[in-house]
């Protein structure tokens, strides 16, 4: 049991629930995380059960966030995953610029200045091509495991230009290339630069501030971040766990803690 454990957030997203446990001085000290459950409000109630069993009986200050934020039912208060992610990833990285958020069902794109407040942001929420989501049809369609996919891509230097833009009709695109025999390390790769393509040209229109970091599931693709660098002409930044930004940011606004950039205290 981890009893430093001082304020908690919960990310409630579309695709995993993630929480997270930090400490008064806004370390993250403990977390979990599971695939969203249909039953997402007695899924909750399992989440805060093994956190007491983590932080000990008392009630500690929690924030909810993320798709379910409103079903956070013990929560102090809900905030938007905007805040949150934001909140989360100026603690951690220190400085501001523009963060790519890769989630299962929507991408976002959150400018935030050297206070760490944010100074815009836009979202895609409407179609999967541009999200995690399209990875995983493709990886299933190709039967190869989605945490490969990165890899396969990543193998090749030659890609196959996939022209759908639509997740349905790509699968279809896919089908029609191999059976013409196109190798699969060229479809994938093809089909990363189709995705990352989609998420630059949503972040180009935000205006990107310098410089690029990238949060969400997706983040631990690796030819995704290289892609993504290569598109828009940059290095693009980690945080050390990407898929815990917005449940981390949910804990330190649950904690109270003043928001000043704090790099030396990694996550
Ligand atoms: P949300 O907050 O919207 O529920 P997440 O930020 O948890 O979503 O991201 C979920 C997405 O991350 C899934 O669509 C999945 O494709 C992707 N993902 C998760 N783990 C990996 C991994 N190891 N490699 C590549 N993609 C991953």
């Amino acid at each position: 049991m981890s009893t430093e454990i001082e304020a908690l957030g919960i990310d409630a997203g579309s695709t995993t629930t993630k929480m997270v446990g930090v400490t008064s001085s806004g370390r993250l000290a403990w977390h979990h995380l599971e695939p969203t459950d249909p039953q997402i409000e007695e899924q909750l109630r399992r989440f805060l059960e093994i956190s007491r069993k983590e932080a000990g009986p008392a009630a500690l200050p929690l924030v909810g966030t993320g798709y379910g934020r409103n079903l956070v039912q013990p929560a102090d208060r809900r905030v938007t995953e905007i805040t949150c992610h934001a909140r989360g990833v100026f603690q951690e990285m220190g400085h501001g610029g523009t963060l790519i958020d890769i989630g299962g069902q929507d991408t976002k794109v959150i400018l935030i200045d050297n206070r760490g407040s944010i100074v815009n942001f836009v979202m895609n929420d409407k179609c999967a091509a541009g999200t995690g989501r399209f990875l995983e049809v493709v990886a299933n369609r190709l039967r190869i495991p989605l945490q490969g996919m990165g890899d396969v891509a990543l193998s090749s230097r030659e890609e196959e230009s996939i022209s759908s833009t639509c997740t349905v009709f790509a699968e279809s695109e896919i089908v029609s290339l191999i059976a013409r025999g196109h190798s699969t390390e060229h479809i994938v790769r093809g089909l990363h630069r189709s995705l990352v393509r989609r998420i630059s040209a949503l972040a180009k229109t935000a205006g990107l501030i310098p410089p690029v970091m990238l949060s969400g599931g997706v983040a631990q693709n690796a030819a995704v971040r290289d892609i993504l660098s290569e598109e828009l002409g940059q290095k693009v930044l980690l945080p050390r766990y990407p898929q815990l930004v917005g449940a981390y940011g949910a804990a330190l606004i649950a904690l109270g803690l003043p928001k000043t950039p704090q790099a030396e205290q990694r996550l």
